[in-house]
């Protein structure tokens, strides 16, 4: 196991499960947002059932047998604009459709951004005293919350990106505070624009230099190709990236260039509804173990299971934790 979960005293069984971070929402969760949105119910009523879903996603995981929890994100809409709401020097912007039929406000920087509370420890706090396992804290990275924003305040992307991973720093350093040791920062957006991956690897030094937990980053969408090996310069310690999706193709790049630090393996693709049967998820295990020492494997589905059905999402999960434990 990683040396630094060692002296965070972080223990976990080999090949790690766990999941990108976001869950499907129930259908009541579903309205009562909409509902909030049209004034129907209050706040208090919005945030107790909220509660009860991420109550339930709680449940689902552990009985299950995941071994690193998420809080399923039953409180965010989408993964910018959540932050962009809580970060000030935003207005809310417009609505934007991106990739298929989905719509999201794109936030735009109006003034100088910063941090002013926690955004997300709350509800870590509340997750992880529900549990003996560890809940990772999630965050969307800096590179990502500028891309997906409009920009009317700061001179460049460059400057924009690295103000912004000052608040994300706050953030980490408030997580860290309330005993958070494993954080996850997400940056989507990097594979988009290969150009850009020295802006994230300097983002991520700004956020993670001498704090004192595992920190993950999830990269999915993407043409790796063109950043790898060089994305390994990005300051955390675990890279959580979609390979079903693509085949496993990266493993051919591993084989040129070894991967040096540990991996989330996403071994269901979740942009597909098809449910992968146990044999095929330890099949793309194997494989990946031709590649990776074991010590370094974590395993995962290849991106935030939110557009899936609740069932669907579950069978997923499912099959990837019977597949793990036939092989460990
Ligand atoms: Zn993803």
């Amino acid at each position: 196991m990683n040396d630094k979960l060692k002296k965070l005293n972080i223990n976990l069984p080999p090949l790690p499960v766990t999941s990108v971070g976001s869950f499907p929402k129930p259908h009541y969760l579903v309205r009562a947002r909409s509902d909030f949105g049209k004034n129907k119910i209050n706040k208090k009523r919005l945030y107790e059932l909220e509660k009860k879903a991420t109550d339930e996603w709680l449940d689902y995981q552990e009985n299950a047998g995941i071994d690193i929890l998420v809080d399923g994100e039953m409180y965010r809409g989408d993964m910018v604009s959540f932050f962009a709401e809580e970060i000030t020097g935003f207005n809310k912007g417009g609505l934007i459709r991106s990739y298929g039929n989905r719509y999201y406000y794109k936030p735009i920087i109006i003034d100088r951004v910063g941090w002013t509370k926690p955004i997300t420890v709350d509800w870590w706090r509340y997750c992880q005293s529900k549990t003996e396992k560890p809940v990772k804290g999630m965050l969307t990275g800096p590179y990502t919350i500028m891309d997906w924003s409009f920009n009317e305040y700061y001179p460049d992307r460059k400057t924009t990106a690295l103000t912004l991973a000052g608040c994300i720093r706050k953030e980490v350093e408030a997580l860290i505070d309330a005993g958070c040791k494993i954080i996850q920062i997400d940056e989507p957006a990097l594979s988009v624009r290969p150009d850009e991956l020295k802006i994230v690897i300097e983002t991520m030094h700004k956020i993670t230099e001498r704090q004192d937990a595992y920190f993950i980053t999830h990269i999915c969408y993407g043409d790796f190709e063109k950043i790898y090996p060089e994305m390994l310069e990005i300051s955390v310690d675990n890279f959580d990236l979609e390979m079903s999706n693509s085949n496993l193709d990266m493993l051919e790049l591993f084989k040129k260039y070894p991967f040096t630090k540990d991996i989330t393996f996403g071994v269901v693709d979740s942009h597909n509804h098809l449910v992968e049967d146990v044999k095929l998820i330890k099949k793309r295990i194997k494989q990946a173990l031709e590649y990776i020492p074991k010590e370094q494997l974590w395993v995962d589905p290849d991106c935030g299971l939110k557009t899936r059905t609740i069932e669907e999402a579950k069978a997923k999960l499912n099959n990837i934790v019977t597949a793990v434990k036939e092989l460990r």
